[in-house]
């Protein structure tokens, strides 16, 4: 694209300042506002690939307000901090988009709760693993025999859109393995800030009810507390090692899951071989094949080793 047209792909966002969260509140704790937001947000404007602005009488007509006076004061409320104005128009930069995204994703607002979606056979006992979509937009994978636990999670009600339940179980594991591999690296998924990631092989009551193999990964983001615990397996499997060891096998890393051989008997392979500094070895196996790490307590591969058994 040639230089004199860059700018154009640059829109000028106007003054933006910091607001409390007071503040913040305030703006949106009312519901026209809201409504402005739902309606520049859904706004596309399919041949330009961009959101579509909407002027004022459009954007009143969308919300269907007839009182511009009115329309305005709220309109007014919310640019400069969620919906930026410029000349052709009205539209919502990063900070509105991310509040319509959240609107539309059903995680406010819809408790829609699906049962007994079959998955898989049990690996402890023959039984059936069944997902279910809990009131709380999480999917929860447990044994209806033995009613062992093997998965919590979280999923939008916009995941189930335009999907078969099986298609909407995949992207659930494929969005939780990308989230874990961001955490791993110690970055929140939710939030961008500085996640603490920790193996730890000194167990509480709680945590040795959801370990395997006597250690937990502890990820922990210092800003939101979004949290993920689980075996060592999960957040291995995140691994550039043991993603393409994995692959070679005819695997697809993002859809082994907790109740498989392959992960169950990784999870049953995890030793203590250190303690100060902690150094913990996982081994998986696939068609013949073995891979053995050794985690530090950050969860940073200090080696790998492939062999053919
Ligand atoms: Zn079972
Ligand atoms: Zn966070």
């Amino acid at each position: 694209m040639a230089e004199e047209h860059r700018s154009e792909m640059l829109d000028h966002i106007g003054g933006f300042e910091s607001i409390s969260i007071e503040e913040a509140t305030s703006i949106l704790g009312e519901q026209t506002r809201m409504e402005i937001l739902v309606e520049l947000g859904k706004a596309w404007d399919e041949s330009r690939h961009q959101q579509q602005k909407l002027r004022f009488s459009e954007l009143m007509e969308a919300v269907g307000l007839t009182d511009s006076g009115q329309f305005n004061y709220h309109l007014d409320k919310l640019v400069g901090s969620f919906v930026a104005k410029s000349d052709d128009g009205y539209w919502l930069p990063n900070p509105g988009m991310q509040l319509y995204r959240l609107i539309v994703s059903g995680t406010f607002t819809e408790r829609e709760i699906r049962t007994d979606i079959d998955v898989d056979d049990c690996p402890s006992c023959g039984g059936t693993v069944r997902a279910t979509y809990r009131a709380d937009n999480a999917l929860v994978f447990s044994c209806d025999a033995c009613t062992t636990g093997y998965a919590v999670i979280p999923f939008s009600p916009r995941g189930f859109t335009n999907r078969t339940d099986d298609d909407a179980l995949q992207a659930a594991f494929r969005s939780f393995y990308s989230e874990l591999r961001l955490a791993r690296q110690g970055i929140c998924p939710a939030c961008d800030g500085p996640v603490e990631t920790k193996l730890v092989d000194d167990l509480n009551d709680r945590l040795d009810s959801l370990s395997v193999g006597g250690v937990i990964s502890s990820l922990r983001c210092t800003v939101c507390n979004n949290y993920y615990y689980s075996d060592l397996s999960s957040v291995a499997l995140t691994t550039d090692e043991v993603r393409q060891f994995l692959i070679d096998g005819g695997l697809e890393p993002p859809l082994v899951r907790e109740w498989h051989d392959v992960t169950v008997a990784a999870d049953e392979s995890v030793t203590v071989v250190q303690t100060d500094p902690l150094r913990v070895e996982i081994t998986f196996a696939v068609k013949g094949e073995t891979i053995d790490l050794t985690f530090d307590s950050d969860h940073q591969v200090v080696s790998s080793t492939r062999s053919v058994e």
